[in-house]
């Protein structure tokens, strides 16, 4: 099967008029200028921006959904839907919101509607799980594909004979790491940092500032906001070190109690060295250290057993 990076390639090359290996060409040109610090498929994406191509009026499949696009069209099936969430605006309006897993047969994304219409679509029944439907107009944000008021989304014709509903997810080596990539690594713990504490909107789940009458959400106004810990780490696989984030629910996985009285964490910190576990998450670039940065959603111990099997296969 082709992977989503040719098929970037062929679109752009399609597109533009100039041919699949001069594109490709372009594309290393520009990796080897910021140091291999992109993706094939981000530095694709910059060739096209710097060429004047958009993917706007270009279907593309759930793989091919880069971080950042804007105006993005996929279809896909729904087959996971949660049910309508209301919150309040700041102007003290009410306002709701809906998420659901989008699938086609290469990967899946998770989509959320803002817009009234669209959410009126779920609300009367329209769309349901299982539905295919066309969303044009999109944007991705954090890994998620975006609707606003601009966006659409309509039913559609076509038929999808399976979809990937698992995470799509690569093993990779640290050296291997490209930013936006969801991998898997199997790498020692070598430094545990204490944890940190922050506040997230229950609405949408970003970070919100304290005010002086409490948490405002620069979307949601003032909310009852849910207090979240967070643990910077140093990973090492052999083939490189990198810094590692793991949040609230994946903690305990490892085996820390971020609200433990500090000597409790002290000592589940220092157990943590030198520990070998199973980590996958997304390779993100850390702003502020200017660094690729390994943001950790599951954590599981090495299955030995599975190990040996896998092992004996080969
Ligand atoms: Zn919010």
């Amino acid at each position: 099967m082709q992977g989503n990076y040719e098929r970037i390639l062929e679109k752009i090359s399609k597109i533009s008029g100039i041919g699949n290996e001069e594109v490709e060409r372009r594309v290393e040109a520009k990796r080897a200028r910021l140091s291999g610090l992109i993706s094939h498929e981000g530095a694709a994406q910059v060739v096209a921006a710097e060429l004047g191509i958009n993917f706007d009026n270009e279907k593309l499949k759930i793989d091919e959904l880069l971080p950042g696009m804007r105006r993005a069209n996929v279809v896909g099936k729904i087959v996971n839907l949660f049910p309508v969430r209301t919150f309040t605006t700041k102007k003290g309006d009410q306002g709701k919101v809906v998420n659901l897993i989008l699938a086609d047969d290469t990967s899946n994304v998770r989509v959320v509607l803002w817009d009234t219409h669209h959410i009126e679509f779920i609300e009367q029944g329209v769309f349901f799980e299982g539905s295919v439907v066309e969303i044009v107009n999109a944007s991705m944000r954090e890994g998620e594909l975006h609707l606003g008021s601009f966006s659409e989304i309509k039913e559609s014709k076509e038929v999808f004979d399976s979809v990937r509903k698992d995470k799509v997810v690569k093993e990779k080596t640290i050296s291997e790491f490209q930013i936006s990539d969801a991998a898997k690594i199997r790498a020692f713990i070598v430094q545990a940092f204490e944890p940190r504490f922050f506040y997230v909107c229950p609405e949408c789940r970003k970070k919100v500032a304290s005010g002086a009458d409490g948490f405002i959400c620069a979307e949601h106004g003032k909310v009852a906001a849910e207090k979240r810990a967070l643990m910077n780490f140093v990973l090492d696989d052999g083939t490189e070190t990198t810094r590692a984030v793991v949040f609230n629910e994946a903690l305990a996985d490892i085996g820390v109690n971020a609200l433990d009285e500090p000597e409790n964490l002290i000592i589940q910190r220092e157990a943590l060295l030198g520990k070998e576990m199973v980590f996958s998450g997304n390779v993100r670039m850390n702003k502020f250290f200017n660094n690729p940065e390994f943001i950790i959603d599951q954590v599981k111990e090495v299955d030995l057993d599975g190990l040996i099997v896998s092992l004996e296969k080969t």
